[in-house]
């Protein structure tokens, strides 16, 4: 049977904080036609400029997936994407009245929401499909990074993390279905250690970072008053460390969350491809800098 490519009912709007301007925003999801693929469009900068979510307009790879055209830029677009392609939805025009997607609650939870509320549409033109035929690598050896894609009968991912660290070491995930994105990975939220947020709070890289929206790992010994310190950072009457590491009071929706979520950032870098991909995703250590790379490894090969 083929599969049909899919839009959305009518528009819906998520709105909330962007992370990294700390500027409170809304993106709006519109229906698209046939073969429109996956476009973001910037309504309050003037001449409203489009850039198409694809991975030669990937400018920077730094704390989130970066797209820019002309000096118009738009961050952190990975959990967005992800939400997208795991409701298997082809066409939309995001519009948006900031330079980033609000970060929500860190996961895809809430684009999965407000999308399944508009409602998918079916739309009559064929799915685009990549079946993969020949293995793909990407690696960077000093870093024990390697990514391939192999073929497979439906779209699969594995990964495994590794940090080193005592709080966070070896983890692994896997999606041996995308149809069961929503549940399994959807709400997994992204995770920093304490040393980095500390970093990016004291020089202003992160403005919207409630601590509410990203998992907190705590790899050193804390004093009381370093808590103080951080609870006044966070805008919070207090902050801890609770079991196994974890700041705050955040509890841990799967044990292996933080490997889920690097898979989620896999699959939203992936969509840049503007194809849905037909083959066994395999990634030990990944990063948004490793996806777009393997991503346009994938576009050399098998569609430029
Ligand atoms: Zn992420």
């Amino acid at each position: 049977m083929t599969e049909r490519q899919k839009t959305i009912k009518q528009a819906t709007s998520v709105s909330g904080t962007g992370l990294h301007t700390g500027q409170f925003g809304s993106i709006t999801f519109n229906p698209a036609p046939e073969n429109h693929g996956i476009k973001f469009r910037r309504i309050d900068v003037t001449g409203q400029p489009v850039i198409d979510a694809v991975v030669d307009n990937v400018i920077s790879t730094d704390r989130g997936t970066t797209l820019g055209v002309n000096g118009t830029q738009i961050f952190t677009i990975e959990h967005v994407l992800a939400a997208l392609t795991g409701l298997g939805i082809d066409n939309v025009l995001i519009d948006m009245d900031m330079d980033e997607m609000p970060i929500m609650d860190g996961s895809s939870r809430f684009f999965i929401e407000a999308l399944e509320k508009a409602g998918i549409q079916v739309q009559d033109a064929e799915k685009k499909i990549l079946v993969i035929e020949e293995k793909v690598t990407f690696e960077i050896p000093d870093k024990k990074i390697k990514v391939t894609i192999e073929p497979a009968e439906k779209l699969s991912f594995s990964v495994e993390i590794d940090y080193e660290t005592k709080v966070l070491g070896k983890q692994f995930a896997a999606l041996s279905d995308i149809s069961n994105f929503k549940n399994e990975i959807a709400p997994c939220r992204t995770f920093v250690f304490l040393h980095e947020l500390e970093y990016l709070l004291n020089n202003n890289l992160v403005k919207g970072g409630d601590i509410s929206n990203a998992i907190v790992f705590v790899n050193k010994v804390i004093e009381q008053e370093e808590l103080d310190r951080l609870a006044k950072l966070f805008n919070k009457p207090s902050v801890e460390v609770k079991t196994k590491g974890i700041l705050n009071n955040i509890d841990l929706h799967f044990e292996n969350e933080p490997a889920r979520h690097k898979l989620l950032d896999l699959i939203g870098d992936l969509t840049l491809l503007g194809i849905n991909l037909r083959g066994h995703v395999k990634a030990q250590r990944p990063g948004h800098f490793t996806n777009t790379q393997f991503a346009k490894l994938i576009h050399q090969k098998y569609l430029s």
